[in-house]
């Protein structure tokens, strides 16, 4: 048994080893990332719930590393983060989108941009003249910009949240709260803050297919969002009978493999390519 033990321990280490040098690869391969030119920006479709009609485009980065292949966002992001490289990566990203946008328009689509903001991005006092700069440079229209933040970020120190809210929505952009319901704030306490769409959580959708009750859940989110005259998006959008639901439930937009996944930019308007959007 004590060989046993030892083994394991021996098996323990190295495994731990491997994910120890797995990690410091990745945040090395990360650091040059942007220099590198491995980042792109993938855009997925957000569509009018009763047109069908593309509105507006979430922007989502993509790393794609030479060697490692495609790493997910959910991975190298948090890793961001903890290096300190988000905040120059989330501009890279906001001004990407910003300009791509700004391409859309030209083109004769004015479409709106919603772009992801990190918890750290949103904790750095100069983020509102850093997102003014980039849209001043793209020439892009505020209006054309949606900030996408998570209801973690408001909690805690609420009136600094809502003070960079203010500076933010100053600038003539719009705020939405991702992943809806998934965390601890309720409307008791997001009301207090100027956020213009409520975006609800994948898992929600997942599970009105199989629950009555999820399905109560979001018909509640929307009647009280319109109520605070916020505008409502569903996120997962897979089935087509989940989007026959929201419709009627109400819903203002829809996004989802159903509706488009994410492509890049060139590729958006793409005409009967597979997996483009409409
Ligand atoms: P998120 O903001 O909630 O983005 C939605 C995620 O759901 C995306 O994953 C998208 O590809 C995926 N998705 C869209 N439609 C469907 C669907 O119908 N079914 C399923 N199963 N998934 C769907 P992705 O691109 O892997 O991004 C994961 C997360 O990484 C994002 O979640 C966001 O939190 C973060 N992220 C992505 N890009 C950025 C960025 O530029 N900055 C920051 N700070 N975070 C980002
Ligand atoms: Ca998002
Ligand atoms: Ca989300
Ligand atoms: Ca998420």
């Amino acid at each position: 048994a004590k060989a046993a033990g030892r083994d394991a321990i021996r098996f323990f280490t190295s495994e731990m080893n491997e994910q120890v040098q797995d990690r410091l690869m990745l945040e090395q391969a990360l650091r040059h990332a942007l220099g590198n030119g491995e980042l792109s920006v993938a855009y997925q479709p957000q569509v009018s719930a009763t047109t069908g009609q593309v509105i507006a485009a979430e922007a989502l980065l993509r790393w794609t590393h030479p060697e490692l292949g495609a790493i997910s966002p959910a991975r190298f992001i948090p890793l961001a983060e903890d290096l300190g490289l988000i905040e120059r990566i989330g501009e890279w990203v906001l001004r990407t989108a910003c300009e791509q946008a700004l391409a859309w328009k030209v083109e004769g689509r004015p479409l709106r941009v919603a772009v992801n903001v990190s918890a750290r991005q949103f904790r750095s006092a100069n983020l509102p003249e850093r997102v003014a700069a980039i849209l001043e440079e793209t020439r892009l229209d505020p209006a054309l910009l949606e900030l996408e933040l998570t209801e973690s970020m408001l909690m805690g120190k609420v009136d600094q949240a809502e003070e960079m809210l203010r500076r933010l929505k100053g600038l003539g952009v719009t705020i939405a709260l991702d992943d809806f319901g998934t965390g601890y704030s309720s409307f008791a306490y997001i009301q207090h803050f100027p956020i213009d769409t409520l975006k609800v959580d994948q898992t929600f959708v997942r599970a009105m297919l199989t629950g009555k009750s999820a399905v109560a859940i979001v018909s509640a989110i929307i009647a009280v969002a319109h109520s605070l005259g916020m505008r409502v998006i569903a996120e997962g959008v897979e089935m087509e009978a989940q989007r026959n639901q929201l419709v009627e439930l109400g819903c203002d937009e829809l996004q989802g493999y159903l509706l488009g996944r994410p492509v890049p930019g060139a590729g958006f308007f793409a005409v009967g390519e597979s997996g483009a959007a409409p």
